[in-house]
């Protein structure tokens, strides 16, 4: 993986003085969203200046290089779809790609569109600061940089804070910790180590399936247990690449209309069917080796109790019959939330692994870990597994965690991260009342921050955000910040449509109740993505209601 910094500001940005650089916008991000971003605004004429503290493009697919890390979504699907050359200028080899493909075709994206020219790479952006007198912002990094911009859009990802200082003890740690999002370029040497893994999310489960083996004995940390549904990747060749390259124009049109991004929508109603029906239904979509049993089936899971209850009881029993031992499942196999209501992973041969004779189970449920000592975990009660790599697969402060790291100021000086841990608002995940000409991909309140294919809802937030600045700039106006009465509406339906559903009462980063003290709000919209962009659609053609353009 190359991995080329940048140590100077592009010389075609202009400076205003020997301090400050001025562009009209900055971008925070080169991944999925920013460079796509980047493109959009680029084509508008802007000078747009993008920062990002990894060392190339990629966002989230340069960071999470851990062992095992794969999409799971399908390749023909999680891509850009809004320049046919480019989507079919690139040939996926894997109905489910491994991460160091993901980030080769990250950098052909960067260099197809000519992009790298504008990214600054290895730099963080350390605040950004609104000046109302100039209705301009104040943008800082930790390389010294000032940069005066008309425009700054976040598209730091929704999962790009990791949860790392998790224990008391972590520094007293003999061996190494190495958190998921984290991982060294030159992979971490497991031979002959013993490793303990925390966290059965959709990382864990992942990191867990692949290192497996590696070490002369695995431990793994399992809290909360885990709907898990089987991958069924595939290997592409010229001709399987041929035939989903002759399906752009039917995917590209289709696919952002979906209740989740997919390539596949919801196409079953339970009430419809017989008992016997439904359950040919579940065994089809459970033997698509997809996510399609989630958000491709019924949504009727999602809304109805009963439905939920046994698509979680034929989950449940298929996760039985593999693990075929009380004591795996009764630590594996959820029992108390519903499927469906917390991010579904899916996964290869992994409840297999606990099969392993060097792989061991550790419930945590009702023993937590008390802290970590220099030789390894400790337990509550005392119990310690000595260990020599820790590996924390323990999740992310997500949607809100990226920009609240930074110090973003508003109007009247106004600190995102003290609103935000009061009452995580947003209009339609895409800008803030009180935060005027700032823009967000991937925040909270739009499906894109949980609950979408991210490339689909991330190709339609970009171009309306150009959009939205184009209509800024053609009416000869400075700034657009989101109002507060049509923020508290946004809200307001938000919560009607979530409470809808059973999501809401489930535990999980997508209530941001992995993070303490984080307000509980689920992070993304659940009208689905179709529902969504159509809204966006009528803000944007009906001159932005909602938005106050001055
Ligand atoms: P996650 O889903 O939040 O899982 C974190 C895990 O760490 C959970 O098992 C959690 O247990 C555990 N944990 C956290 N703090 C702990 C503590 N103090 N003690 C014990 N256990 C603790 O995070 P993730 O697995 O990194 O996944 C986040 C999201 O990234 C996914 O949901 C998915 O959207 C995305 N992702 C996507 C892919 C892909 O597309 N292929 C792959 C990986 C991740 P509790 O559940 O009990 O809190």
């Amino acid at each position: 993986m190359t991995t080329p910094e940048e140590t100077s500001l592009p010389a075609a940005y202009h400076a205003i003085d020997e301090e400050r650089v001025e562009v009209d916008a900055v971008i925070l991000g080169a991944g999925i969203a920013g460079l796509h971003q980047l493109h959009l605004l680029r084509r508008l004429g802007l000078r747009v200046l993008v920062f990002d503290k990894a060392g190339d493009v990629g966002g989230t697919w340069w960071w999470n290089r851990y062992p095992g890390a794969r999409f799971d979504s399908e390749s023909h699907v999680y891509q850009y779809m809004f320049d046919e050359e480019l989507y079919k200028g690139w040939s996926w080899t894997e109905r489910f790609p491994g991460q160091p493909e993901i980030q080769r075709w990250t950098q052909y994206v960067a260099d197809r569109l000519d992009l790298r020219g504008h990214i600054r790479f290895s730099t963080t952006i350390t605040s950004a600061v609104f000046d109302e007198d100039r209705s301009r912002w104040t943008v800082r990094t930790d390389r010294g940089d000032t940069v005066d911009a008309q425009f700054f859009v976040s598209c730091a990802g929704p999962l790009s804070a990791p949860l790392e200082n998790v224990f008391e003890g972590q520094n007293s740690f003999s061996g190494d910790i190495l958190h998921t999002a984290k991982w060294p370029a030159e992979d971490a040497d497991m031979t002959g180590k013993r490793i303990g893994v925390v966290g059965i999310g959709a990382t864990g489960i992942q990191v867990i399936q692949t290192i497996a083996g590696r070490g002369r004995h695995l431990t793994v940390f399992a809290r909360t247990p885990q709907y898990v549904l089987p991958m069924k990747n595939r290997v592409y060749g010229e001709e399987q690449q041929s035939a989903y390259k002759a399906r752009f124009d039917e995917v590209s049109s289709t696919v952002p209309h979906t209740f989740a991004g997919f390539d596949f929508d919801f196409a079953h109603v339970w009430a419809e069917y017989t008992p016997q029906r439904r359950r040919e239904v579940m065994e089809e979509l459970y033997a698509d080796g997809s996510l399609r049993l989630w958000v491709g089936g019924f949504a009727d899971l999602f809304f109805e109790r009963e439905v939920n209850d046994e698509i979680s009881e034929f989950v449940r029993n298929k996760m039985r019959a593999r693990l075929g031992d009380d004591r795996l499942a009764d630590i594996l196999v959820p029992s108390d939330y519903g499927f469906g209501t917390r991010r579904v992973p899916l996964e290869d041969n992994y409840l297999e692994v606990y099969h392993r004779p060097d792989v061991e189970l550790v419930g945590i449920r009702d023993n937590p870990i008390a802290r970590i000592a220099p030789e390894g975990i400790v337990l509550s009660d005392g119990t310690v597994h000595e260990l020599d790599v820790i590996v924390l697969a323990t999740g992310f402060d997500a949607g809100t965690g990226s920009l609240t790291r930074i110090d973003v100021r508003g109007r009247d000086n106004r600190s995102l991260a003290e609103d935000w841990s009061r009452d995580i608002h947003t209009l339609m995940g895409l800008g803030i009342h009180g935060y005027p000409n700032l823009f967000t991909i991937g925040a909270p309140l739009a499906p894109s921050a949980a609950l979408c294919n991210m490339t689909t809802c991330a190709q339609q937030q970009a171009e309306w955000i150009r959009d939205a600045i184009t209509h800024v700039r053609t009416q000869g106006a400075t700034t657009i910040e989101a109002t507060k009465e049509a923020e508290d509406a946004w809200i307001e339906h938000h919560e009607q449509t979530a409470a809808a559903t059973l999501i809401p009462s489930t535990d999980s980063w997508y209530t941001g109740s992995n993070v303490s003290g984080k307000p509980r709000r689920l992070l993304s919209y659940t009208g689905g993505v179709g529902a969504y962009r159509q809204k966006c659609h009528e803000v944007a053609t009906s001159g932005y209601p909602g938005f106050a353009i001055t």
